[in-house]
């Protein structure tokens, strides 16, 4: 049975006052879920908000990490550091990261391995962009995306890693993929990961869908087969919307 996840993540958004009175706002309203809720904050956040939901259901992670322990890496975060601060929670590969950032399916998988070498969680993303799928190209994209971020991860530590299909023309634009056309995608990534490792392990991992989920397409989504949670947004910007999600 996989636990379903609803994770926010606030890219550049929230000062420390805004995520605690986030916190403050939500903490009741998704105590008693059976969702995993977790809350992908900026760095200035992690730290103030790790400590304020301490003995809560809510995780906190980092929106990346950098490959490396230490360093002349000017701006990039360690997982050192986020250890530090109680953090054991990274998404990797966000579309905003690998289009901005040129974060490639290699990198993606050097912050993998070093994640899960320091016993930081992952939700990796993977999807294609618009003219990929406007030329049928989506299903080698993200073969590709999924095989170049699982390169030398060892079955032992799968569970440690979350799958998150985000097609890119979807991202905070207020499109979202059909749900059939989301499940199925989804079901392609089970069948991927079944092909590099074995059923049972594809079977067990979680894979989020995400692109403009809403509270009014949450339900809709949570119905399909393969789909486990979302990777929310511009939603999870909003105490109610998010506490919608979770409620779904
Ligand atoms: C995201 O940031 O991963 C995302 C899916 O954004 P939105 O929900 O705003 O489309």
């Amino acid at each position: 049975m996989r636990k379903p996840i609803i994770a926010g993540n606030w890219k550049m958004n929230k000062t420390i006052d805004e995520g605690l009175a986030f916190i403050d706002d939500i903490k009741a309203r998704v105590k008693d879920t059976d969702v995993e809720v977790m809350l992908f904050v900026p760095y200035t956040l992690l730290k103030t908000m790790k400590d304020y939901t301490k003995g809560s259901n809510i995780i906190i992670g980092s929106q990346n990490v950098y490959f490396e322990d230490q360093g002349a890496f000017t701006g990039e975060i360690s997982p050192l550091m986020l250890k530090d601060v109680g953090i054991k929670h990274t998404l990797v590969g966000h579309s905003e990261r690998r289009q901005y950032f040129n974060e490639t399916d290699e990198i993606v998988n050097k912050k993998i391995l070093k994640a899960i070498e320091h016993e930081i969680d992952v939700i990796v993303c993977v999807g294609e962009k618009l003219e990929e799928r406007e030329a049928h190209r989506e299903a080698e994209v993200v073969r590709t995306q999924i095989a170049g971020a699982f390169k030398n991860v060892e079955a032992d530590v799968l569970n440690r890693i979350v799958v998150a299909y985000e097609p890119i023309w979807a991202i905070g634009t207020g499109k979202t993929a059909s749900s059939k056309d989301a499940n199925d995608m989804i079901a392609f990534i089970r069948s991927e990961i079944e092909k590099l490792y074995n059923e049972d392990i594809s079977e067990e991992m979680r894979i989020l869908y995400g692109g403009s989920v809403n509270p009014s397409n949450i339900e809709d989504l949570m119905n399909q087969d393969d789909i486990d949670g979302g990777l929310v947004g511009g939603a999870s910007l909003k105490a109610d919307q998010f506490v919608d999600l979770v409620n779904f």
